[in-house]
This record gives structure tokens, C-alpha cells and sequence, in this order.
């Protein structure tokens, strides 16, 4: 029997970024685990010194259906785990642990507990990526998020930009979640320093109108989007002086590189449990506004019409933060 340990996550990226404590974690009284996660997460974590294997799990697409689950457990079955901690909760996770004859099952409790063999109570409470670690029986805050990015990702990033620089991530899956005013902020950034924008394909459009936003001042002005690994997007904002973002990824991969942050929260409350996470970051958002929040992700559109939630966020009050944050005054 082997001792290797596998983790199954297969949800956002920014929940799988959020699960690199409970790596580091299970690792420490383990040994390097294995991980089962999307085509687009798995190259994130595999540089991760607490994971061993990452196997792409492309359920959307190739590897979707029953017949694609059942490809997936013939090949894990070969690998002979000897515990599987599962802390994505779905019949799809908890079925791939059965099905890989996997002998300890260790989930959160929930609808699916009966496929586990241990079920452990999910945390309401506290930060996504510490309940995620209380799976591993660990306290909040033991092992923090991280990511790493190599010598090639910096160096594809290293030439984009060479002077200090604010990195901007302004898209969202959940079009509820974009603040509409990253263009404006861009411009009165670029007064002090340059700007970076980072997202994936869809927000390559986002980027153009920050980067041209940005032309006037002569600052450097880097469009990222689309064009950039999502571990040399982590690299670029490693290396910025801070990152202002919606509730999206690019918060969590800046709290795994140490980034200084502000992020924005409209239709979404950090006490969902996604916030920033190190002291110090800060997180904006219309308290006083009785329809927020709205929904657990942030709805498509602005159920009322109005999207107040953002639209009353301004950019005097985010500049207002950064100042707070002081992370450019560090820079000089
Ligand atoms: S209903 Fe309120 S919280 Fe939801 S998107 Fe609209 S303004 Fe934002």
C-alpha cells in the first residue's frame, strides 16, 4: 500500500490558490501530496513545493461526463492512494474518491458525507483558506496561501516593465462584480507611476482601454490580459507595488505573492470568506447600501439595474486607500 495523499479541487481558481495551505499542511505530516484539479489551475500549483503530482482533470470538456470520471478513477486507482482529502464539495469530488477505491475519504460535512469515510464541519466562519485548512485539523493561519513562479516567469515578465508600477486587475466571470472606473484610475495613477493590467482573454478589451487611458501621462502602460501565462500574471503582480482588484482571482494569487492589496467589493462582503488576508491589505465596498450583498458570487447583472454597489465606489476613494495602504510612498 502507498502512503501518498491526494487532494481533489476542482473549483475556481481562486478557490484552488485558496487550498495551498491545506498542501502545505498535509505535506508537513504526510510527505508532498498529489492534486487533481482543472487544465487551467494545474499549472499554478505545480511548481508548489508541497505538491508532488498535479493530474488535470478537464471535466467541462474532455474529460466531462460519467465516462470521464470513470477514465480519471481507472488511472488514480494505479497510484494506490491511501488517503484522499476532499475539500470541494460535490457528488462529482466525492464520487472520484469511491470510485479510485481510495480507503480514507476525508471531506466537510455535507450532502455528500455518505461517500466519505471521515466528514469534518466546514468552518462558517473566518477565511475561505483557513476553513480550508481545519480539513487537515490545523488552526487558522498556520500555513498561509503561496505560489511559486520560476526563473522562466520572471524573466517573461522582467522585460515588460521597468519602472515601479501599480497593477490593476479589473475583470470578473460575474459582470456584477467589475468596478466600471478602472480607466480613470489608471490615468490618475499613471501621474506617479506606471500600470500594469492583468486578466485572462476576456479582458483584453478592459486592458486596451486602461493602457490607452494612460497614454497621455508618457507613463509605461502594459496590457497583460490574455497574454500572459496565468503564472507569469502572478510573477507581473509579485513585482507590483500593490494590486487593485475586483472579488476575483487576481486577489488571492496577490495575497499567495505577497502583494500588497485593495480590492473592491461590490454585489460580494469579505465576511464570505474571500477577502484579503494579510493585515494591512484593505477591502472597499458601500456598507450602507441595505441591497448588498446580493448573492453569494455576484449576480451577472445588477438584479435592481442600477449597480450602485460599484458605481458609488469612487476613484478618490480607492486612491484614498492606496494612499492608506502606503505602498507607494514605499516605493518612493
Ligand atoms: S442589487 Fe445591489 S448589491 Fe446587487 S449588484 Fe445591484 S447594487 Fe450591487
Amino acid at each position: 500500500m502507498s502512503s501518498a495523499t491526494l487532494v481533489i479541487q476542482t473549483a475556481f481558481l481562486g478557490d484552488v490558490v485558496l487550498t495551498t495551505p491545506l498542501f502545505s499542511a498535509l505535506a508537513a505530516d504526510h510527505g508532498p501530496v498529489d492534486v487533481v484539479t482543472t487544465p487551467s489551475a494545474a499549472p499554478l500549483i505545480e511548481t508548489h513545493p508541497a505538491v508532488r503530482k498535479v493530474i488535470p482533470y478537464d471535466k467541462r470538456s474532455s474529460d466531462r461526463g460519467w465516462a470521464g470520471l470513470r477514465n480519471l478513477a481507472r488511472r488514480l486507482r494505479t497510484e494506490r492512494y491511501e488517503r484522499a482529502y476532499l475539500p470541494h464539495r460535490s457528488l462529482r469530488t466525492a464520487a472520484l474518491g469511491v470510485l479510485a477505491g481510495i480507503p480514507t475519504r476525508i471531506g466537510f460535512s455535507g450532502a455528500w458525507s455518505f461517500l466519505y469515510t471521515e466528514a469534518r464541519p466546514k468552518p462558517a466562519l473566518g477565511h475561505e483558506s483557513d476553513r480550508l485548512l481545519a480539513l487537515a485539523n490545523k488552526p487558522p493561519g498556520v500555513y498561509p496561501p503561496q505560489l511559486w513562479s520560476t526563473p522562466t516567469d520572471e524573466q517573461a515578465t522582467a522585460g515588460l516593465i521597468d519602472e515601479a508600477f501599480v497593477a490593476l486587475a479589473p475583470g470578473s466571470i460575474w459582470g456584477s462584480k467589475r468596478w466600471p472606473y478602472y480607466p480613470e484610475l489608471a490615468a490618475r495613477l499613471a501621474e506617479r507611476v506606471a500600470v500594469a493590467v492583468v486578466g485572462g482573454p476576456d479582458d483584453v478589451e478592459l486592458g486596451d482601454q486602461i493602457v490607452q487611458a494612460v497614454r497621455p501621462s508618457g507613463r509605461q502602460a502594459v496590457n497583460g490580459c490574455g497574454r500572459l501565462t496565468l503564472r507569469q500574471s502572478a510573477s507581473l503582480i509579485g513585482r507590483a507595488a500593490l494590486l487593485v482588484t475586483n472579488d476575483s482571482a487576481p486577489l488571492h494569487l496577490a495575497t499567495a505573492m505577497g502583494t500588497p492589496i485593495v480590492a473592491l467589493f461590490g454585489p460580494t462582503v469579505t465576511e464570505f470568506g474571500f477577502g484579503p488576508l494579510r493585515p494591512g491589505d484593505l477591502a472597499l465596498g458601500i456598507d450602507e447600501l441595505p441591497c448588498r450583498p446580493c448573492s453569494s458570487h455576484g449576480p451577472p447583472q445588477c438584479p435592481l439595474g442600477h449597480h450602485r454597489c460599484m458605481g458609488e465606489l469612487t476613484v478618490e476613494a480607492v486612491i484614498a486607500a492606496i494612499e492608506e495602504l502606503g505602498a507607494l510612498r514605499r516605493r518612493g
